[in-house]
């Protein structure tokens, strides 16, 4: 641990990302704080279940003694697919498939992001999070930082990870690099109670998820383990869509307009997302970080997760990527061999750019795959794969 020795680490952000780097760090001893702008534990996390895989987002929690927990949280059969056409045809079924994968490469466990977020916080020493701490600047101080906070609260810290997601505010003290626009912007909503409120769908989802795909559009369902059900609209338009729209995304009348027209000829089931009362609805256009970005390595601050590689959705990535990020920052500042601090932020940033700039090329490659013409035979090859004897 000699290059931690005697350092004071600030984690800005208790995302995936932040969160795992804490804890491995905590393990080696260091001294970290995680700043972390949501007022407490307890604020709804919002958002779908995620599917960690076996050489990114599980291999950090093994690394973290964490799979026990997880074991105990995750929701199995939660990850299985259903690919269906416009019309709500089931068009593939991984609820059929012959080898049910429970480890390897294939096996792909979906844990809902309340719950894994509440078992990092379990495994950090009490007073590790500093909540209600959202970062709005920092300066030099000495070898350091000092932060300044929102609330008008200052830290020092001799070493600053940004792991503070899509909308770094860190990012900018490393790279003016800023992210493109992928050309997809979805539409996020949540049915609560959908076994009651949308039971068609809540019957189609079945537990798993739902892609569903037609017309260059897609439209995406995913079960949590609350009972609700969370939906995405996939569709290409302007990058400025979200602005110039002119529709008022709380009214839901509006809302109802929008997606008949968008999704004209798609079958009346899907509309059962309108079936209560006031749902609330997110527009999300989503960006890309360019894939051969490159910056000057420092001696006391990087970042990792969406801070760094932000990339859409559709692959299933992001949180793996924030997650192993931290497990390989994590061996760099802990390695014995290394011999100073800027040499092991180096080494960690060159590994960490090679990988997520092949992560985010496959992503960009399905998030146009998704939104083609060719969309279903696409997704359906892919998963044929995956489902072979030989894998
Ligand atoms: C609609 C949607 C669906 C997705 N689905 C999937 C999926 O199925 N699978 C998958 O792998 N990935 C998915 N992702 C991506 C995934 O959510 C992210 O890649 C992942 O959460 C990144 O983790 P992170 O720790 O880097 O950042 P985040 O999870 O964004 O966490 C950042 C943390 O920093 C905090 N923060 C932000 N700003 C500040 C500040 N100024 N000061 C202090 N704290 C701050 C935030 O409150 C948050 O807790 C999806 C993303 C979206 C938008």
């Amino acid at each position: 641990m000699h290059l931690l020795n005697n350092k004071k680490i600030a984690i800005v952000g208790g995302g995936p990302g932040g969160l795992t780097l804490a804890r491995l760090l905590q393990i080696s001893g260091a001294d970290v704080h995680v700043y972390e702008r949501d007022l407490n534990k307890d604020v709804r996390v919002q958002g779908a279940t995620l599917d960690l895989h076996d050489d990114s987002g599980l291999k950090a929690l093994r690394k973290a003694g964490l799979m026990e927990a997880f074991q105990a949280n995750y929701r199995p059969g939660a990850d299985k697919l259903r690919i269906m056409d416009k019309h709500a045809h089931i068009v593939m079924d991984e609820d059929e498939r012959e080898n049910e994968p429970e480890s390897g490469e294939y096996f792909r466990p979906e844990i809902d992001r309340g719950p894994l977020r509440k078992i990092m916080l379990e495994s950090l020493q009490p007073g590790t999070v500093i909540w209600d701490s959202q970062f709005v600047t920092m300066s030099s101080d000495g070898e350091g930082w000092q932060l300044v906070f929102q609330n008008g609260h200052t830290a020092y810290a001799d070493i600053v990870i940004a792991s503070d997601g899509a909308n770094s505010k860190i990012r900018p003290f490393l790279t003016p690099i800023r992210p493109f626009y992928s050309g997809v912007t979805m539409v996020e909503g949540v049915v609560y109670d959908s076994a009651t409120v949308a039971p068609t769908l809540h019957q189609l989802v079945n537990g798993g998820k739902i892609f569903a795909m037609g017309d260059e559009k897609t439209l995406i369902f995913s079960a949590k383990g609350d009972g609700s059900l969370v939906f995405y609209t996939g569709v290409k338009t302007d990058e400025h869509w979200y602005r110039d729209n002119g529709i008022d995304f709380s009214d839901k009348a509006q809302v109802l307009a929008w997606f008949k027209d968008t999704y004209a000829g798609w079958d009346a089931s899907w509309l059962e997302i309108f079936d209560q009362g006031l749902p609330k609805f997110i527009v999300r256009p989503q960006y890309c970080m360019p894939l051969d970005q490159q910056w000057e390595a420092q001696s006391n601050l990087t970042m990792l997760g969406d801070a760094a590689h932000l990339m859409p959705p559709f692959a299933g990535e992001g949180v793996n990527m924030a997650m192993l990020d931290a497990l390989e920052l994590s061996e760099w500042l802990t390695s014995e061999t290394v011999s100073d601090l800027r040499s092991a932020i180096a080494g960690y940033e060159q590994q960490m750019r090679t990988r997520a700039s092949a992560i985010a090329k496959m992503t960009m490659e399905q998030t146009e795959a998704l939104h083609s013409a060719g969309a279903i035979d696409h997704m359906v090859s892919m998963f044929r794969q995956s489902d072979s004897p030989n894998n």
